[in-house]
């Protein structure tokens, strides 16, 4: 029969070896529980950081403002790339883009003209996808990427149920955030990147608003005289040519008179489209004031520019506007040219550029109308 200090013995083995095992199982706990919360701060400092640059990405003025906050905020090194594609079917995006002089940021803002090649990487449709894109996608999601891209997390920004683009981040290590958290808070810095670049968008909207001209669509002469004084500046600068016309539309007053001021309309609008489907992209066309129209003509020689005045002339000379009462009426311009030549050393300012090309139109004028004159 075992003693009473065996039995003893015994059990108190067996609670120091369940003690033991406790102490085990409280290590581990509290490992695990050690693990979570420097996880949890972990993601805090990057949920901060990311709040931080969240709010700078929301004060953004324009897109190269934005596109900073991406390379240089949310990005936590040079060894992390962030881009942002966004879906933009007119191309109002790509034209803002195309028409900043100084866009390096044309490969962190990503305009789009379809969405089917994100759509095909993203898992379930409008789930963040974790695992790496394939190599032939990240020229598309990372164009002109310097680092060895390693891993990939592509958030997808949707709005109103829709999927309006991706916020895209590539790594050049494997490791990329907690996952089971760091989604989340990326979550929240996509739709917030979405509403920034809307924001930015709306006061590219706003501004040309301003500088937009309601009747014709084309540039007012408040765009018009912001380039002028711009291109000149950079025609002296790199010693280049730079041509202005001046575009006053004969007799206008006589289709109003005749057909009446919607009809005067209907001309200037028409007017308006064949003299912009003349122009290249650099070249500046705006209207000026009533049924005076201008161009700029930038890294244009007199002859060339006196080419291009000609086919203005000439195409809408051409048109036959069909009135709403059923009858037609052509239109002539008369146009003035003068030119900025770097070769002259002349001392122009941009007023001096626009009253020659006044003063030849006149001469246009008094020469008969329908023809273009050259500045002496
Ligand atoms: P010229 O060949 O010498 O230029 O003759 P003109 O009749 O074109 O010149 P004038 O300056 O006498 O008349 C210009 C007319 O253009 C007067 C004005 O009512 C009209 N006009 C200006 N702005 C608009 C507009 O937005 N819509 C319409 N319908 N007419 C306009
Ligand atoms: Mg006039
Ligand atoms: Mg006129």
């Amino acid at each position: 029969m075992p003693g009473v200090d065996d039995q003893e013995s015994a059990a108190q083995q067996e609670l120091s070896q369940q003690l033991v095992q406790l102490q085990g199982e409280n290590q581990a706990l509290k490992r695990q529980l050690d693990d979570l919360i420097t996880r949890a701060r972990e993601n805090e400092q990057i949920s901060k950081r990311l709040q931080e640059s969240e709010l700078k990405a929301l004060a953004a003025q324009n897109l190269a403002e934005l596109a900073e906050v991406l390379v240089n905020e949310l990005a936590t090194g040079p060894d992390q790339i962030i881009t942002v594609m966004l879906y933009d079917p007119e191309f109002e995006l790509q034209r803002i883009i195309d028409a900043e002089p100084d866009n390096e940021f044309a490969s962190f803002i990503l305009p789009v003209a379809a969405l089917e090649r994100l759509k095909g990487l993203l898992p379930d449709s409008l789930e963040p996808r974790l695992t790496a894109i394939p190599q032939y996608h990240r020229d598309f999601f990372f164009p002109g990427s310097s680092i060895d891209i390693k891993s990939t997390l592509i958030m997808p920004m949707v709005r109103r149920g829709e999927l309006i683009g991706s916020l895209n981040f590539a790594y050049a290590d494997s490791q990329i955030y907690h996952a089971e958290l760091a989604t989340d808070i990326l979550a929240r810095t996509a739709a917030i990147v979405a509403v920034a670049l809307e924001n930015t968008l709306n006061q590219y909207r706003l501004r040309r608003a301003g500088l937009t001209d309601p009747l014709t669509a084309l540039n007012n002469r408040r765009f018009f005289e912001q380039r002028l004084a711009e291109e000149f500046e950079r025609a002296q600068r790199n010693q280049r040519p730079l041509c202005c016309l001046m575009i006053d539309v004969d007799h206008f007053k006589q289709v109003n008179d005749r057909h009446g001021h919607q009809a005067g309309d209907r001309v200037l609008q028409r007017v308006s489209t064949v003299m912009a489907g003349q122009m290249r992209n650099t070249d500046v066309l705006a209207r000026y004031g009533g049924e005076e129209f201008v161009v700029l003509l930038p890294e244009t020689a007199a002859a060339t520019a006196t080419d291009v005045a000609q086919r203005l002339r000439v195409g809408v000379a051409d048109q036959v506007i069909s009135l709403e009462n059923g009858e037609e009426v052509s239109v002539t311009i008369s146009i003035g040219l003068s030119l900025y030549d770097p070769a002259r050393q002349q001392q122009d300012t941009p007023k001096v550029l626009l009253a020659y090309a006044d003063q030849a139109l006149y001469r246009a004028k008094d020469g008969g109308r329908n023809r273009v004159e050259r500045a002496s």
